[in-house]
């Protein structure tokens, strides 16, 4: 399938933003997977790209990104840089994009790969995503592709009033919920919640140490 093809099959599958399918048809989902992979890359699956880490189901990533509803001027924070596609594809449809990885060697190759692509509007970090960025807060959007136990507060804090998040929540190892969280525009209401899709997504690491029993 080549990438016009893909958003031609997302839109039949119910993606409905232009937007978001214009990016799908932009990018070639080929150049974020390894060489042995990159046969498999047409298909409408996640794929290993190493360190036990997926490149996420092109119908998840356009989900997710329609979720969103980014129009063009926002400042979105990605956690889970990854193979970086989720990220080029947010690159493509906001002003900036702030992305942490917390595995050096991703958060390295991405940032390689997307500055040899020619995305000059992302802005990269290796480091733990349950912190967030706060030095660049508040987001616009806060796109998570890692699943934690529960939603982090630290983002939640760094979510502009009237903003959006998307993010899986749930159990390591078992089936999550996809959230989408619209944050309150008036102070003293937290946020809206509602529930998406059920995916499966890599559990989300680092945070406060757990006890396990
Ligand atoms: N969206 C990406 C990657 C999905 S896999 C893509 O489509 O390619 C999830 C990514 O989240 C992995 O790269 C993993 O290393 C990263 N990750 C897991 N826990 C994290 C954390 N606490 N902070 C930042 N990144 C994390």
């Amino acid at each position: 399938m080549g990438d016009r093809s893909r958003a031609r099959y997302l839109s039949s599958q119910g993606i409905r933003d232009r937007r978001v399918l214009e990016g799908i048809a932009r990018l070639s989902r080929e150049d974020f997977v390894s060489e042995d992979t990159r046969e498999e890359a047409a298909a409408d699956t996640p794929l290993s790209i190493g360190h036990g880490q997926t490149i996420s189901q092109p119908f998840v990533v356009a989900l997710m990104t329609e979720a969103l509803g980014i129009k063009g001027h926002e400042r979105v924070l990605e956690i889970g840089t990854g193979s970086g596609y989720q990220t080029a594809l947010l690159s493509l449809l906001c002003r900036e994009v702030y992305t942490v990885e917390i595995v050096p060697e991703l958060a390295r190759s991405a940032r390689a790969r997307l500055r040899r692509l020619g995305f000059d509007n992302i802005y990269f970090r290796r480091g733990d995503g349950n912190e967030g960025w706060p030095e660049q807060a508040p987001f616009d959007a806060i796109l998570v592709t890692a699943a934690p136990d529960e939603v982090p507060s630290t983002l939640l804090g760094q979510l502009r009033r009237g903003g959006r998040m998307v993010i899986p929540v749930g159990p390591t190892g078992g089936t999550q919920e996809l959230l989408l969280i619209r944050r309150a525009r008036k102070p003293g209401v937290l946020a809206q919640v509602e529930s998406l899709l059920p995916v499966r997504f890599v559990p989300m690491t680092g945070g406060a140490l757990r006890v396990v029993p």
